[in-house]
């Protein structure tokens, strides 16, 4: 087993990942910057270092200061949790040279599948289902694109190769605004990712977000463990998730899931990972693969009963995957509702003192946060303070659960989003099940539209 790991990252996921290590008996070492002293895991950590100051660009993504931490405290491995420097193929690389392991894929793995292009153009080739598109970059010839964007048929959506969270997408609904909308992607994702190649994609009018989980030991085995619903969306970013999929049939389930596991073995993928995939009209179609642990991974280890950050150690450690496909059998259903410090109308990021706090509990109820009592958020990074997760033997269970611990979770001196998430647990569409990825920016804006004209 590994002896001593970093933990290059902060807040719930740094805590998350600390408890895996000492469950294991693996001491770690927590990274923070100046305003991150006061972290519960860098309190609970067996070792801290700091890294640098608050911005983050000067911290938790400056390479040489986390690759350094783990050379003064002799550790093996570095986790990098999400966001940050996970998907980082140059830090895994780096990572890698300077003697350690990097928690996580090759590197090779991260930089083909950080290329959405190359990542498409891999997974066709796996046999992975794709929204039809361009299959590669858009070259300058306007001709030639609106040949390409005739051939798959309006609506398109023009993505940068390098894009990310959400950013760097440009629907196109005609012919007219081909053009232009090519252009502005190209100038933005240049400014952005340092990359200003554009690719086309049918735009699907009314999907749904269903992503499924992996485990890969990089020594030829393969697992899935179901899939997550990600499509309660704001901005292209989730905000509940759940496990199974309302309506996804075990065949599906099992199909899809077969498809992704034999991509696995044939990129020699290692890890933890999610391949994010679009469902309309009963079908999957590709849109990236994430290569880390993800902010969700919660619900699927509620309904699988699998610990994915102690697999991502044990994979780390070169150990080979010791759960086999037969062993995953899907438990109940599981939800988690983001909590994040923002104003719950308008959004805007609300930092600050915690004067009170109190956890939910009771049956079925997980809380993975950092927060406590006298903590202050800082505004240097993401709002998102925690995540409340529930399990139960159905659905309908789950959502009552998750209704009575929004309902008994007090996070006083800050805005919170849980109004919202109250909000969303109490909506007939979302009760329903199987909401489409607008569902949630169509209700605001019917529910704003309507607080004003009470006004
Ligand atoms: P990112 O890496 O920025 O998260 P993704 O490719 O995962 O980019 O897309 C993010 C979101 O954008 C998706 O969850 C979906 O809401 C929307 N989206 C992306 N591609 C399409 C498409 N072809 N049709 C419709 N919506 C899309």
């Amino acid at each position: 087993m590994l002896d001593k790991v970093v933990i290059a990252n902060r807040g719930e996921i740094a805590l998350r990942i600390l408890r895996a290590c000492h469950a294991l008996g693996i001491r770690t070492v927590a990274v923070h910057s100046t305003v991150d002293r006061n972290l519960k895991h860098v309190a609970m950590a067996d070792e801290s270092v700091c890294i640098g100051p608050a911005p983050s660009s000067e911290s938790y993504l400056n390479m040489a200061s986390i690759i350094a931490a783990a050379e003064v405290t002799d550790a093996q491995a570095i986790h990098p949790g999400y966001g940050f420097l996970s998907e980082n193929a140059d830090f895994a690389e780096r990572v890698e040279q300077s003697g350690f392991i990097f928690i996580g894929p090759r590197a090779e793995t991260i930089r083909l599948m950080g290329d959405k292009v190359e990542a498409i153009r891999a997974m066709k080739d796996a046999g992975v289902p794709c929204v039809p598109g361009s299959g590669g970059p858009l070259g300058d010839d306007n001709a030639a694109n609106i040949k390409i964007a005739r051939e798959i048929g309006y609506p398109i959506i023009v993505k940068a190769a390098g894009g990310g969270g959400g950013r760097g997408m440009r629907v196109v609904h005609t012919e007219a605004h081909l053009n232009a909308a090519i252009q502005t992607t190209k100038s933005e994702a240049k400014a952005a990712f340092g990359n200003d190649m554009v690719y086309m994609e049918k735009f699907l009018e009314n999907p749904r977000h269903v992503e499924i989980q992996v485990l890969a030991d990089g020594q030829g085995s393969a697992i899935h463990l179901g899939e997550r619903d990600c499509s309660m969306q704001r901005r292209h970013q989730k905000v509940v998730e759940e496990a199974p999929a309302p309506g996804i049939t075990p065949e599906q389930r099992a199909e899809i899931g077969k498809v992704c596991v034999e991509a696995c073995i044939r990129i020699g993928y290692r890890g933890a990972g999610t391949f994010e995939f679009l469902y309309e009209n009963g079908r999957f179609y590709f849109i990236e693969m994430n290569t880390r642990i993800q902010v969700e991974h919660p619900v699927t280890e509620l309904v699988t009963g699998i610990d994915l950050v102690r697999e991502q150690l044990m994979i780390a450690a070169g150990r080979k995957l010791s759960i086999k496909q037969s062993d995953i059998v899907l438990e109940g259903h599981a939800i988690e509702c983001r909590i994040n410090a923002e104003d719950p109308e308008t959004f805007m990021p609300c930092p600050g003192l915690i004067q009170h706090f109190h956890a939910p509990g009771g049956p079925g109820v997980r809380v993975d946060s950092h927060i406590y009592e006298g903590y202050r958020v800082p505004p240097n990074y993401d709002s998102m303070i925690g995540k409340l997760i529930v399990h139960g033997p159905d659905r309908d269970t789950a959502i009552a659960r998750m209704r009575v611990a929004l309902s008994e979770m007090v996070v006083d001196g800050i805005k919170t989003n849980i109004p919202l998430q109250q909000r969303i647990l109490s909506d007939a569409g979302f009760q329903q099940g199987g909401m489409n990825i607008h569902y949630l920016e169509k209700r605001l804006k019917e529910q704003k539209e309507k607080t004003i004209s009470i006004v």
